[in-house]
Protein backbone atom coordinates (compact mmCIF):
# COMPACT_ATOMS: atom_id res chain seq x y z
CA UNK A 1 0.00 0.00 0.00
CA UNK A 2 1.36 3.67 -0.89
CA UNK A 3 1.22 5.56 2.44
CA UNK A 4 2.29 9.00 3.18
CA UNK A 5 3.47 10.21 6.75
CA UNK A 6 3.43 13.67 7.84
CA UNK A 7 5.92 14.57 10.55
CA UNK A 8 9.72 12.36 11.09
CA UNK A 9 9.83 12.79 14.81
CA UNK A 10 9.27 9.98 17.21
CA UNK A 11 5.84 8.82 16.24
CA UNK A 12 6.23 9.46 12.46
CA UNK A 13 9.80 8.10 11.60
CA UNK A 14 9.19 4.86 13.39
CA UNK A 15 6.03 4.37 12.00
CA UNK A 16 6.95 5.12 8.23
CA UNK A 17 9.87 2.94 8.96
CA UNK A 18 7.81 0.23 10.23
CA UNK A 19 4.95 0.33 7.97
CA UNK A 20 8.19 0.24 5.21
CA UNK A 21 9.91 -2.90 7.07
CA UNK A 22 5.91 -4.73 6.57
CA UNK A 23 6.28 -3.81 2.77
CA UNK A 24 4.63 -0.76 1.83
CA UNK A 25 5.55 1.97 -0.31
CA UNK A 26 6.09 4.85 2.34
CA UNK A 27 6.96 8.83 1.51
CA UNK A 28 7.70 10.81 4.72
CA UNK A 29 6.91 14.53 5.15
CA UNK A 30 8.67 16.77 7.17
CA UNK A 31 8.97 21.05 7.36
CA UNK A 32 11.95 20.65 8.84
CA UNK A 33 14.83 20.30 5.62
CA UNK A 34 17.52 19.65 7.57
CA UNK A 35 16.00 16.70 9.09
CA UNK A 36 15.44 15.83 5.85
CA UNK A 37 18.09 15.73 4.53
CA UNK A 38 19.70 13.67 7.47
CA UNK A 39 16.97 11.11 6.69
CA UNK A 40 17.83 10.70 3.27
CA UNK A 41 21.36 10.08 3.63
CA UNK A 42 20.42 7.21 6.00
CA UNK A 43 21.12 9.28 9.32
CA UNK A 44 18.09 9.15 12.07
CA UNK A 45 18.16 12.37 13.73
CA UNK A 46 16.78 10.95 16.80
CA UNK A 47 18.35 7.56 19.11
CA UNK A 48 16.01 4.90 19.11
CA UNK A 49 17.37 1.60 19.48
CA UNK A 50 17.14 -0.50 16.14
CA UNK A 51 15.71 2.48 14.00
CA UNK A 52 18.97 3.55 12.08
CA UNK A 53 18.94 -0.01 10.79
CA UNK A 54 15.80 -0.86 9.51
CA UNK A 55 15.89 3.35 8.03
CA UNK A 56 19.10 2.56 6.19
CA UNK A 57 17.58 -1.15 5.13
CA UNK A 58 14.08 0.59 3.49
CA UNK A 59 15.75 3.52 2.17
CA UNK A 60 18.19 0.97 0.50
CA UNK A 61 15.00 -1.29 -0.73
CA UNK A 62 13.57 2.31 -2.39
CA UNK A 63 10.46 1.08 0.52
CA UNK A 64 11.26 4.24 1.66
CA UNK A 65 11.35 7.47 0.91
CA UNK A 66 11.88 11.61 2.53
CA UNK A 67 10.79 14.98 1.40
CA UNK A 68 9.52 18.20 1.92
CA UNK A 69 7.15 18.55 -0.30
CA UNK A 70 3.77 17.70 0.42
CA UNK A 71 2.82 17.47 -3.02
CA UNK A 72 5.79 14.60 -3.85
CA UNK A 73 4.84 12.95 -0.81
CA UNK A 74 1.28 12.37 -0.75
CA UNK A 75 1.09 11.53 -4.38
CA UNK A 76 -0.78 8.15 -5.03
CA UNK A 77 -1.20 7.12 -1.67
CA UNK A 78 -4.16 5.55 -0.12
CA UNK A 79 -3.35 6.48 3.67
CA UNK A 80 -2.00 9.79 5.09
CA UNK A 81 -0.73 9.81 8.32
CA UNK A 82 -0.57 13.32 10.41
CA UNK A 83 1.97 12.74 12.63
CA UNK A 84 3.39 16.01 14.10
CA UNK A 85 3.17 17.24 16.98
CA UNK A 86 1.26 18.65 19.73
CA UNK A 87 2.96 20.28 22.22
CA UNK A 88 1.29 22.02 25.44
CA UNK A 89 0.10 25.66 24.59
CA UNK A 90 0.58 27.82 28.00
CA UNK A 91 -3.11 27.23 29.03
CA UNK A 92 -2.40 23.45 29.42
CA UNK A 93 -4.42 22.71 26.38
CA UNK A 94 -2.58 20.85 23.38
CA UNK A 95 -0.82 23.21 20.40
CA UNK A 96 -2.95 22.30 17.45
CA UNK A 97 -0.78 24.92 15.10
CA UNK A 98 1.15 21.72 13.77
CA UNK A 99 -1.96 19.59 13.03
CA UNK A 100 -3.85 22.23 11.43
CA UNK A 101 -0.74 23.58 9.28
CA UNK A 102 -0.25 19.84 8.10
CA UNK A 103 -4.03 19.62 7.13
CA UNK A 104 -4.15 22.86 5.16
CA UNK A 105 -1.46 21.59 3.28
CA UNK A 106 -2.51 17.94 2.74
CA UNK A 107 -5.46 19.45 1.37
CA UNK A 108 -4.06 21.19 -1.35
CA UNK A 109 -2.28 17.97 -2.39
CA UNK A 110 -4.67 15.74 -1.48
CA UNK A 111 -6.45 13.30 -4.07
CA UNK A 112 -9.30 11.10 -4.40
CA UNK A 113 -8.38 8.11 -3.12
CA UNK A 114 -7.00 8.83 -0.26
CA UNK A 115 -7.73 8.91 3.79
CA UNK A 116 -6.26 10.65 6.34
CA UNK A 117 -5.10 9.72 9.61
CA UNK A 118 -4.77 11.03 12.91
CA UNK A 119 -1.47 9.44 14.82
CA UNK A 120 -1.00 12.66 16.74
CA UNK A 121 -2.51 12.80 20.14
CA UNK A 122 -5.42 15.33 19.84
CA UNK A 123 -8.55 16.72 22.14
CA UNK A 124 -11.37 14.71 20.96
CA UNK A 125 -13.24 16.46 17.81
CA UNK A 126 -9.86 17.34 16.29
CA UNK A 127 -11.00 14.58 13.30
CA UNK A 128 -14.79 16.86 13.08
CA UNK A 129 -12.31 20.07 13.02
CA UNK A 130 -10.41 18.75 10.35
CA UNK A 131 -12.76 17.26 8.30
CA UNK A 132 -14.64 20.46 8.24
CA UNK A 133 -11.39 22.76 7.53
CA UNK A 134 -10.57 20.37 5.02
CA UNK A 135 -13.87 20.31 3.20
CA UNK A 136 -13.53 24.07 2.92
CA UNK A 137 -10.27 23.33 0.75
CA UNK A 138 -11.33 21.14 -1.32
CA UNK A 139 -14.30 22.88 -1.96
CA UNK A 140 -12.01 25.89 -2.85
CA UNK A 141 -10.11 23.28 -5.04
CA UNK A 142 -13.34 22.66 -6.78
CA UNK A 143 -13.32 19.40 -5.30
CA UNK A 144 -16.54 19.02 -3.72
CA UNK A 145 -17.71 15.34 -4.04
CA UNK A 146 -14.83 13.83 -2.37
CA UNK A 147 -15.52 11.02 -0.07
CA UNK A 148 -13.53 12.45 2.88
CA UNK A 149 -12.85 10.90 6.16
CA UNK A 150 -10.76 11.45 9.23
CA UNK A 151 -9.42 8.27 11.06
CA UNK A 152 -8.09 8.12 14.52
CA UNK A 153 -5.20 5.85 14.98
CA UNK A 154 -3.45 7.08 18.63
CA UNK A 155 0.08 5.57 19.10
CA UNK A 156 1.14 3.82 22.25
CA UNK A 157 4.85 3.05 21.62
CA UNK A 158 7.06 3.97 24.32
CA UNK A 159 10.11 5.89 23.50
CA UNK A 160 13.01 3.55 23.64
CA UNK A 161 11.40 0.55 22.80
CA UNK A 162 9.31 2.69 19.69
CA UNK A 163 10.18 -0.07 17.17
CA UNK A 164 9.77 -2.86 19.05
CA UNK A 165 5.96 -1.32 19.81
CA UNK A 166 5.47 -0.39 16.50
CA UNK A 167 6.31 -3.89 14.86
CA UNK A 168 4.59 -5.30 17.81
CA UNK A 169 1.60 -3.43 19.24
CA UNK A 170 -0.04 -4.66 22.40
CA UNK A 171 -3.03 -3.61 20.44
CA UNK A 172 -4.76 -1.43 17.78
CA UNK A 173 -6.88 1.55 18.08
CA UNK A 174 -8.76 2.97 15.38
CA UNK A 175 -11.68 5.23 15.70
CA UNK A 176 -13.34 5.19 12.07
CA UNK A 177 -17.09 5.75 11.06
CA UNK A 178 -17.33 4.03 7.80
CA UNK A 179 -16.82 0.47 6.67
CA UNK A 180 -14.16 1.11 3.79
CA UNK A 181 -11.83 2.93 6.36
CA UNK A 182 -12.39 -0.09 8.63
CA UNK A 183 -11.49 -2.44 5.92
CA UNK A 184 -8.66 -0.24 4.77
CA UNK A 185 -6.73 0.08 8.71
CA UNK A 186 -7.99 -3.53 8.74
CA UNK A 187 -5.59 -4.63 5.97
CA UNK A 188 -2.61 -2.16 6.87
CA UNK A 189 -2.67 -3.72 10.57
CA UNK A 190 -2.87 -7.11 9.43
CA UNK A 191 0.63 -7.98 9.04
CA UNK A 192 1.40 -6.15 12.74
CA UNK A 193 -1.18 -7.84 14.80
CA UNK A 194 -4.33 -10.96 14.91
CA UNK A 195 -7.54 -9.17 13.54
CA UNK A 196 -9.14 -9.35 17.49
CA UNK A 197 -5.80 -6.64 18.64
CA UNK A 198 -7.13 -3.82 16.05
CA UNK A 199 -9.46 -2.31 18.24
CA UNK A 200 -12.36 -0.94 16.19
CA UNK A 201 -14.60 2.35 17.74
CA UNK A 202 -15.88 5.30 16.93
CA UNK A 203 -13.37 8.31 16.09
CA UNK A 204 -14.57 10.42 19.80
CA UNK A 205 -13.89 7.21 21.81
CA UNK A 206 -10.01 6.62 20.03
CA UNK A 207 -9.36 9.84 21.17
CA UNK A 208 -10.12 9.65 24.18
CA UNK A 209 -8.18 6.36 25.00
CA UNK A 210 -5.16 7.69 24.34
CA UNK A 211 -5.64 10.51 26.90
CA UNK A 212 -7.06 7.74 29.20
CA UNK A 213 -4.29 5.26 28.50
CA UNK A 214 -1.70 7.96 30.04
CA UNK A 215 -3.37 9.92 32.47
CA UNK A 216 -4.20 6.15 33.87
CA UNK A 217 -0.36 5.37 33.97
CA UNK A 218 0.83 8.64 35.12
CA UNK A 219 -1.74 8.10 37.83
CA UNK A 220 -0.04 5.15 38.99
CA UNK A 221 3.21 6.39 39.44
CA UNK A 222 2.01 9.90 41.32
CA UNK A 223 -0.11 7.38 43.27
CA UNK A 224 3.21 6.09 44.22
CA UNK A 225 4.88 8.96 44.98
CA UNK A 226 2.45 9.87 47.06
CA UNK A 227 2.96 6.91 49.29
CA UNK A 228 6.51 7.25 48.96
CA UNK A 229 6.27 10.64 50.79
CA UNK A 230 4.00 8.66 53.78
CA UNK A 231 6.57 6.09 53.32
CA UNK A 232 9.23 8.61 54.48
CA UNK A 233 7.30 10.56 57.16
CA UNK A 234 6.23 6.96 59.09
CA UNK A 235 9.52 5.35 58.45
CA UNK A 236 8.09 2.59 55.58
CA UNK A 237 9.83 1.00 52.56
CA UNK A 238 8.25 1.99 49.81
CA UNK A 239 9.25 -0.64 47.80
CA UNK A 240 8.06 -3.41 50.07
CA UNK A 241 4.71 -1.33 49.67
CA UNK A 242 5.08 -2.09 46.06
CA UNK A 243 5.77 -5.33 46.61
CA UNK A 244 2.62 -5.91 48.82
CA UNK A 245 0.49 -4.29 46.49
CA UNK A 246 1.44 -5.93 43.30
CA UNK A 247 1.43 -9.22 43.68
CA UNK A 248 -2.36 -8.17 44.02
CA UNK A 249 -3.25 -9.21 39.83
CA UNK A 250 -5.63 -6.29 40.15
CA UNK A 251 -3.08 -4.06 40.80
CA UNK A 252 0.19 -5.41 38.48
CA UNK A 253 3.54 -4.31 39.34
CA UNK A 254 3.84 -2.12 36.36
CA UNK A 255 4.18 1.48 36.42
CA UNK A 256 4.60 1.80 40.37
CA UNK A 257 8.35 2.85 40.86
CA UNK A 258 7.96 6.12 43.32
CA UNK A 259 10.88 8.38 41.70
CA UNK A 260 11.74 11.78 40.74
CA UNK A 261 8.90 12.21 38.99
CA UNK A 262 7.76 11.34 35.14
CA UNK A 263 8.56 13.46 32.54
CA UNK A 264 9.00 13.15 28.88
CA UNK A 265 6.79 14.56 25.39
CA UNK A 266 3.70 12.81 26.30
CA UNK A 267 2.24 12.15 30.07
CA UNK A 268 2.87 15.98 31.37
CA UNK A 269 1.33 17.83 28.51
CA UNK A 270 -1.20 15.04 27.84
CA UNK A 271 -2.55 14.88 31.81
CA UNK A 272 -2.64 18.74 31.57
CA UNK A 273 -3.93 18.47 28.33
CA UNK A 274 -7.39 16.10 29.50
CA UNK A 275 -7.81 18.22 32.28
CA UNK A 276 -8.84 20.96 29.59
CA UNK A 277 -10.74 19.11 27.60
CA UNK A 278 -12.85 17.83 30.82
CA UNK A 279 -13.01 21.41 31.87
CA UNK A 280 -13.89 22.64 29.01
CA UNK A 281 -17.14 20.19 29.29
CA UNK A 282 -18.34 21.32 32.83
CA UNK A 283 -16.07 18.88 34.65
CA UNK A 284 -13.09 19.69 36.80
CA UNK A 285 -11.12 16.56 36.60
CA UNK A 286 -10.00 16.12 40.37
CA UNK A 287 -8.26 13.26 39.56
CA UNK A 288 -6.07 14.25 36.79
CA UNK A 289 -5.41 17.30 38.15
CA UNK A 290 -3.73 15.90 41.07
CA UNK A 291 -2.08 13.61 39.37
CA UNK A 292 -0.46 16.50 37.63
CA UNK A 293 0.06 18.17 41.06
CA UNK A 294 1.72 15.71 42.53
CA UNK A 295 4.47 15.13 39.98
CA UNK A 296 5.22 19.03 39.56
CA UNK A 297 5.74 18.34 43.14
CA UNK A 298 8.00 15.40 42.72
CA UNK A 299 10.24 16.88 40.44
CA UNK A 300 11.43 19.33 43.08
CA UNK A 301 12.11 16.58 45.49
CA UNK A 302 15.58 15.78 44.68
CA UNK A 303 16.16 19.12 44.92
CA UNK A 304 15.08 19.66 48.38
CA UNK A 305 16.41 16.75 49.69
CA UNK A 306 20.01 18.24 48.37
CA UNK A 307 18.79 21.42 50.14
CA UNK A 308 18.01 19.75 53.29
CA UNK A 309 21.40 18.13 53.17
CA UNK A 310 23.38 21.20 51.99
CA UNK A 311 21.72 24.12 52.67
CA UNK A 312 19.77 25.99 50.09
CA UNK A 313 23.29 28.34 49.21
CA UNK A 314 25.29 25.71 47.41
CA UNK A 315 28.42 27.35 46.58
CA UNK A 316 31.26 25.72 46.57
CA UNK A 317 29.22 22.00 45.81
CA UNK A 318 29.99 20.04 42.80
CA UNK A 319 26.92 18.09 42.01
CA UNK A 320 27.71 15.01 39.73
CA UNK A 321 24.03 14.35 38.10
CA UNK A 322 23.62 10.77 36.57
CA UNK A 323 21.16 10.98 33.56
CA UNK A 324 19.57 13.48 31.69
CA UNK A 325 17.03 11.80 29.24
CA UNK A 326 13.54 11.94 31.09
CA UNK A 327 14.15 7.95 30.95
CA UNK A 328 16.80 5.29 30.15
CA UNK A 329 16.68 4.42 26.09
CA UNK A 330 16.23 7.63 24.78
CA UNK A 331 17.74 11.08 24.06
CA UNK A 332 14.21 12.73 24.72
CA UNK A 333 14.84 15.86 27.07
CA UNK A 334 10.84 16.86 27.22
CA UNK A 335 9.99 18.01 30.64
CA UNK A 336 12.87 15.96 31.72
CA UNK A 337 12.89 15.94 35.71
CA UNK A 338 16.91 16.24 35.41
CA UNK A 339 15.61 19.75 33.83
CA UNK A 340 13.81 21.32 36.99
CA UNK A 341 17.22 19.78 39.59
CA UNK A 342 19.72 20.95 37.56
CA UNK A 343 18.00 24.80 37.33
CA UNK A 344 17.57 24.65 41.19
CA UNK A 345 21.10 23.60 41.56
CA UNK A 346 22.54 26.06 39.46
CA UNK A 347 20.13 28.62 41.15
CA UNK A 348 21.30 27.60 44.60
CA UNK A 349 25.40 28.22 43.41
CA UNK A 350 26.06 24.61 42.43
CA UNK A 351 28.45 23.63 40.48
CA UNK A 352 26.95 21.04 37.82
CA UNK A 353 28.62 18.34 36.25
CA UNK A 354 26.26 15.95 34.08
CA UNK A 355 26.68 12.48 32.06
CA UNK A 356 23.98 10.75 29.71
CA UNK A 357 25.08 8.21 27.53
CA UNK A 358 22.76 9.58 24.95
CA UNK A 359 21.26 12.80 25.47
CA UNK A 360 24.25 14.82 26.38
CA UNK A 361 23.24 16.88 22.52
CA UNK A 362 20.00 17.11 23.77
CA UNK A 363 20.04 18.36 27.04
CA UNK A 364 22.68 20.85 25.85
CA UNK A 365 20.13 23.54 24.08
CA UNK A 366 18.74 23.15 27.31
CA UNK A 367 20.45 23.40 30.14
CA UNK A 368 22.26 26.57 31.71
CA UNK A 369 25.85 27.41 30.07
CA UNK A 370 27.75 26.73 33.21
CA UNK A 371 26.60 23.05 33.60
CA UNK A 372 29.75 20.78 32.49
CA UNK A 373 29.44 17.47 30.76
CA UNK A 374 31.16 14.49 31.51
CA UNK A 375 32.21 11.28 28.65
CA UNK A 376 31.47 8.74 31.18
CA UNK A 377 30.72 8.18 34.64
CA UNK A 378 34.54 7.90 35.88
CA UNK A 379 35.23 11.65 34.89
CA UNK A 380 31.62 12.27 35.82
CA UNK A 381 32.38 11.21 39.58
CA UNK A 382 35.72 12.23 39.99
CA UNK A 383 35.98 14.89 42.43
CA UNK A 384 32.67 15.19 43.04
CA UNK A 385 31.01 16.19 46.76
CA UNK A 386 27.69 13.80 45.74
CA UNK A 387 26.10 11.82 42.61
CA UNK A 388 22.68 12.16 42.07
CA UNK A 389 20.82 9.45 40.16
CA UNK A 390 18.46 11.24 37.82
CA UNK A 391 17.70 8.28 34.90
CA UNK A 392 18.27 4.54 35.54
CA UNK A 393 20.10 3.65 32.85
CA UNK A 394 21.03 0.22 33.07
CA UNK A 395 25.14 0.73 33.27
CA UNK A 396 24.07 3.16 36.57
CA UNK A 397 23.07 -0.11 37.84
CA UNK A 398 26.40 -1.92 37.58
CA UNK A 399 28.32 0.92 38.69
CA UNK A 400 31.11 0.14 41.01
CA UNK A 401 30.48 2.13 43.77
CA UNK A 402 33.65 1.29 45.83
CA UNK A 403 35.81 2.84 43.44
CA UNK A 404 33.85 5.94 42.66
CA UNK A 405 33.58 6.51 46.21
CA UNK A 406 36.90 6.90 46.16
CA UNK A 407 37.02 9.03 43.73
CA UNK A 408 34.79 11.58 44.95
CA UNK A 409 35.49 14.21 47.54
CA UNK A 410 33.03 13.51 49.53
CA UNK A 411 30.79 10.12 49.50
CA UNK A 412 27.07 11.43 49.48
CA UNK A 413 24.38 9.32 46.80
CA UNK A 414 21.03 11.42 46.41
CA UNK A 415 19.25 8.59 44.50
CA UNK A 416 16.44 9.56 42.47
CA UNK A 417 15.42 6.11 41.29
CA UNK A 418 16.34 3.76 44.09
CA UNK A 419 18.60 2.11 41.88
CA UNK A 420 20.83 1.31 44.72
CA UNK A 421 20.79 -0.97 47.74
CA UNK A 422 20.98 1.08 50.44
CA UNK A 423 22.83 -1.89 52.92
CA UNK A 424 25.44 -2.10 50.33
CA UNK A 425 26.25 1.91 50.44
CA UNK A 426 26.36 2.02 54.18
CA UNK A 427 28.93 -0.59 54.33
CA UNK A 428 31.02 1.09 51.60
CA UNK A 429 30.67 4.37 53.89
CA UNK A 430 28.37 6.06 52.11
CA UNK A 431 25.57 8.67 53.09
CA UNK A 432 22.57 7.36 50.88
CA UNK A 433 19.24 9.35 50.40
CA UNK A 434 16.40 8.05 48.28
CA UNK A 435 13.00 7.97 47.92
CA UNK A 436 10.18 6.77 50.32
CA UNK A 437 12.90 4.91 52.03
CA UNK A 438 13.18 6.45 55.26
CA UNK A 439 16.33 7.63 54.37
CA UNK A 440 16.23 11.56 54.02
CA UNK A 441 18.62 13.80 55.07
P1 LIG B 1 8.12 15.40 17.51
O1 LIG B 1 8.04 16.79 18.00
O2 LIG B 1 9.29 14.53 17.85
O3 LIG B 1 8.02 15.42 15.91
C1 LIG B 1 7.14 16.22 15.18
C2 LIG B 1 7.69 16.36 13.76
O4 LIG B 1 6.70 16.99 12.97
C3 LIG B 1 8.94 17.24 13.69
O5 LIG B 1 9.95 16.60 12.96
C4 LIG B 1 8.44 18.51 12.97
O6 LIG B 1 9.43 19.13 12.16
C5 LIG B 1 7.32 17.94 12.12
N1 LIG B 1 6.33 18.93 11.71
C6 LIG B 1 5.80 19.95 12.42
N2 LIG B 1 4.89 20.61 11.69
C7 LIG B 1 4.83 19.98 10.49
C8 LIG B 1 4.06 20.20 9.30
N3 LIG B 1 3.15 21.18 9.21
N4 LIG B 1 4.26 19.38 8.25
C9 LIG B 1 5.18 18.39 8.33
N5 LIG B 1 5.93 18.13 9.42
C10 LIG B 1 5.74 18.93 10.48
O7 LIG B 1 6.77 14.70 17.97
P2 LIG B 1 6.54 13.18 18.42
O8 LIG B 1 7.15 12.94 19.74
O9 LIG B 1 6.85 12.29 17.27
O10 LIG B 1 4.98 13.20 18.65
C11 LIG B 1 4.06 13.30 17.58
C12 LIG B 1 2.66 13.10 18.12
O11 LIG B 1 2.52 11.76 18.60
C13 LIG B 1 2.28 13.99 19.29
O12 LIG B 1 0.94 14.32 19.21
C14 LIG B 1 2.54 13.11 20.51
O13 LIG B 1 1.75 13.48 21.60
C15 LIG B 1 2.14 11.76 19.98
N6 LIG B 1 2.81 10.63 20.62
C16 LIG B 1 4.13 10.69 20.95
C17 LIG B 1 4.75 9.60 21.53
C18 LIG B 1 6.21 9.65 21.93
O14 LIG B 1 6.64 8.74 22.65
N7 LIG B 1 6.97 10.63 21.51
C19 LIG B 1 4.02 8.42 21.77
C20 LIG B 1 2.70 8.37 21.40
C21 LIG B 1 2.10 9.48 20.82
Amino acid sequence: MKICVVGTGYVGLVTGVCFAEKGHEVRCMDIDEERVAKLKRGESPIYEPGLGELLRANLEAGRLGFSSSMKEAIEGARLCFIAVGTPPAGDGKADLAQVLAAADEIAEHIGPECRIVVKSTVPVGTGTLLCRRIRRHLSERGLKNIDLEIISNPEFLKEGMAVRDCLHPERVVVGASSDAARSLMRELYSSFVPEEKILMMDPASAEITKYAANAMLAARISFMNEIAQLCDKVGADVLSVKEGIASDRRIGKYFLNAGCGYGGSCFPKDVEALCCIGESQGLDMTLASAVAKVNRKQKERLHMMMRARFGSDMEGVCAAVMGLAFKPGTDDMREAPSLTLIRGLVNDGAKVRAYDPVAEGAARRLLPASVRFAGNLRELLEGADCAVVVTEWPEFGEIDWEAAGAAMRRKIVFDGRNLCDPEKMKALGFEYYCIGRNMLP
